[in-house]
């Protein structure tokens, strides 16, 4: 066994960094290659169809069939002259990934032949079969039709030999069954809701998009050590291994010099994103020893989103190139940070206007608070359920852990903004609009663009922090699909919005000027929303008692985190934004504790089977090797010598010995905790006796293992060391 730990340690070690096969062209002539943009459509398709195929795009409008057609014979011809043999329907189904279904593009000619084709009909509406993804009882396998429909407003892209077509997936009766559709209605939802509210600023205003720009933070593994550590290649985690003696306590890895194999890695990829279209841009180590990021350039919400998981896919290709395999796991390793994606959002009009931005004029600035107190308000109601979007089996490991943000969301504003705030909280209107030429509010707002978008008071301990032209969601998990998250939050915001347009309007009808019925409106808003604001240290333990006390969301069981999903308000939220109705909610619900509880089964089966079948006959191993050496010893010296001699000794083998014995028990214990959780048939009952009793015991049979690997002999450890994963040379 040991045998195999000492191979792949010395393979990890001796590989040299793979060559990456350059293109000859610079970026600019490569990018967008495998992507079906508006240059091809432009190339493609006759002009007529390329413009309304444009005009559909941007104003959100439906296609005839006969458009859809022509689309698609031109979206064929593009796919194969870049040497596409199949097409496929690309989804995001309730799992953290994408699905597809490929089918040739070949049709029988009649005459014992075939001919290539692909109709608009298929271009526009396929069938998957939706009994086989997540759906929370609202499919039944006897009626398991469901659709997957054409997302016209994230461009198709060619992955390998198959042309992929965005689209959302929805039941035979209409319940979304994916993250698309839900995240196309809440973007719909805030585009409404901002776009009445910017009028007040500009009537020429005519839409506001929602902006994502995602960090993607991951481990590297050299794919010789993974393939050793089952616990790894089963759950994406290490369930045990012993703290190294140095990880990340010197602080040397962050914005380190990147190592060769991940330099070249990194290379790869990003020609690999740029070639689909994904605007790659900034790539650095992270905090944790073989942990990286990468941050592409922010783009519309939707298409990030696609992009992101489009990432993650090409991630774990690319990372098999270069002999590493890819860990998107929110925690892979204790006693290290664990891995983000930071979901970097903001709202910003057609007109050009960045609305978490300071402006350059009193009223730029004016419609600057407007929105961002509204963010204040909608996080501050829904900071329940902003924690469920972004929870996770996965995730939980990481919130509420030591280094990471706490299972608490509050707003980090940083000193100006909340100075700022406090200012206009305090204000007169007559102070405030006592403006004396072009400066700006009596604020001393004049400054403010040129200080805040240099943002750099940075709280890396909030979850979500304002960070000079937008809001930076931190608690998103490495792993997951942002839309969660952008749902929940667009959706939540989008509601705010509406409220507030609703009592500003109000007052105007009661013949108050604009100005002051939103500066009364923005007053209200701040001091209501006061506790969702927080710029201390959000890992401290004061915090949380802290936020307790403001009422805020402290609950850290992920199971009942679900919940908020199907609180009153939530529903009505989500309701009146048109985003999910109560039936979808509980529906996905039911996936994400069925989901959990899965989760945390096939950890504990994997740890069980290690326990039992690689540790513990090591130790006892290792222990019976102790026990001749103490009774050899014995032999040779009688007496008080030989006793003496053999002290050490005889301390390891009982404490080997009870270790060994714990395991066992707590193994035992978690099997029977299994069986019992298993014939509960509520799903969130279930997932809570998971949380409860398997758990627990799952995170002893870890100590013990980890005392283990403490005491037994280097030699025949069986497994690789965090010191051996965690380094690559
Ligand atoms: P950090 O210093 O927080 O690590 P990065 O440069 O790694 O920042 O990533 C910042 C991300 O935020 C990038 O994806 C960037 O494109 C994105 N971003 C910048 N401005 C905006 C904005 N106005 N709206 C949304 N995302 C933005
Ligand atoms: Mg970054």
């Amino acid at each position: 066994m040991s045998k195999l730990r000492f191979r792949v340690v010395e393979e990890a070690y001796n590989r040299k960094a793979v060559d990456v096969a350059i293109p000859t062209e610079r970026p600019n002539q490569y990018y967008g290659k495998y992507v079906f943009n508006r240059q091809k459509m432009a190339q493609y398709l006759p002009q007529s169809v390329y413009d309304a195929l444009v005009n559909a795009i941007d104003n959100k409008e439906s296609l005839s069939r006969d458009i859809a057609d022509s689309v698609a014979e031109g979206m064929k011809r593009w796919a194969i002259d870049n040497g596409a043999r199949h097409y496929s329907h690309w989804f995001h189904p309730l799992t953290d990934g994408t699905a597809e279904k490929h089918d040739a593009f070949i049709d029988l000619d009649g005459k014992g032949g075939v001919v290539e084709e692909f109709s608009g009909k298929l271009l526009v509406q396929q069938e998957p079969d939706a009994s086989s993804f997540p759906n929370g009882g609202i499919r039944n396998t006897f009626e398991a039709r469901g659709y997957s429909v054409w997302d016209i407003s994230s461009p198709a892209f060619i992955l390998g030999k198959t042309l992929c077509i965005p689209t959302i997936f929805i039941s035979y009766t209409g319940e979304s069954l994916d993250y698309k559709a839900p995240l196309l209605r809440a973007i719909n939802s805030v585009d409404k809701a901002a776009t009445g509210v910017a009028q007040y600023f500009d009537p020429n205003v005519k839409h506001v998009t929602s902006f994502l720009g995602w960090e993607q933070e991951y481990f590297l593994v050299d794919e010789s050590l993974y393939s050793a550590r089952p616990d790894l290649v089963m759950t994406g985690r290490t369930l045990m291994g012993h703290e190294s003696a140095k990880n990340q306590q010197l602080e040397d890895h962050y914005f380190g010099a990147i190592p060769s194999r991940v330099d070249a890695f990194m290379l790869d990829l990003e020609i690999e994103c740029h070639k689909l279209g994904i605007p790659a841009k900034t790539r650095h180590n992270e905090v944790a020893p073989n942990q990286f990021e990468l941050a592409p350039i922010f783009e519309e919400t939707n298409l990030a989103n696609d992009h992101n998981l489009l990432l993650m896919s090409l991630m774990a290709e690319v990372a098999r190139r270069h002999n590493f395999r890819i860990l998107l796991h929110e925690k892979p390793f204790a006693g290290v940070n664990g891995s983000g994606k930071h979901n970097n959002w903001s709202l910003g009009t057609d007109t050009g206007i960045q609305l978490f931005a300071p402006g350059k004029t009193p009223i730029g600035n004016l419609q600057f608070i407007t929105f961002v107190v509204n963010v204040m308000a909608a996080v501050h109601r829904h900071n329940g359920l902003l924690k469920a979007s972004i929870m996770s089996a996965t995730n939980c490991h990481r919130l509420g852990a030591n280094e990471a943000p706490p299972a608490i969301i509050s707003i980090f504003l940083g000193k100006q903004l909340s100075e700022i705030l406090e200012k206009v909280e305090n204000s007169t209107n007559d102070e405030l609009f006592n403006v004396s030429g072009k400066e700006g509010l009596s604020l001393g707002m004049s400054q403010i663009p040129e200080i805040m978008v240099d943002n750099t008071d940075r709280n890396r301990t909030s979850p979500f922090a304002f960070t000079g032209n937008r809001f930076e969601f931190r608690a998103v998990g490495s792993s997951a699909n942002c839309a969660s998250a952008m749902i929940a939050l667009n959706a939540a915001v989008a509601e705010q919005l509406n409220y507030f347009k609703e009592k500003v309007d109000s007052r105007i009808a009661n013949g108050e000027k604009l100005n002051h019925a939103l500066l009364e409106e923005i007053k209200k808003l701040i001091s209501q929303s006061k506790a969702i604001h927080f710029d201390g240290n959000g890992y401290s333990n004061e915090w949380k008692e802290e936020a307790a006390r403001r009422g805020l969301d402290c609950e850290t069981n992920a199971a009942k985190i679900f919940d908020a999903y199907l609180s009153e308000q939530s529903i009505e939220m989500f309701r009146k934004a048109g985003v999910f109705t109560k039936i979808e909610l509980e529906a996905r619900n039911e996936v994400k504790w069925e989901m959990y509880t899965k989760k945390i089964q096939i950890e504990a089966r994997v740890l069980g089977d290690l326990a039992i079948n690689h540790v513990v006959p090591v130790a006892m191993r290792y222990q019976s090797i102790l026990v001749d050496n103490v009774l050899k010893l014995r032999t040779l010296f009688s007496g008080e010598k030989g006793e003496t001699m053999s002290t050490q000794d005889v301390n390891t083998i009982e404490s080997i010995a009870s270790h060994v014995s714990k395991t066992k028990d707590e193994v035992a214990k978690m099997i029977e905790a299994r069986k019992v959780a298993n014939r509960i048939e509520c799903e969130r009952e279930k997932a809570l006796a998971y949380h409860d009793t398997v758990v627990p015991c799952m995170e002893k049979i870890r100590e013990y293992i980890d005392d283990l690997e403490l005491m037994v002999d280097n030699e025949i450890w069986p497994l690789p060391k965090y010191r051996e994963l965690l380094f690559i040379r």
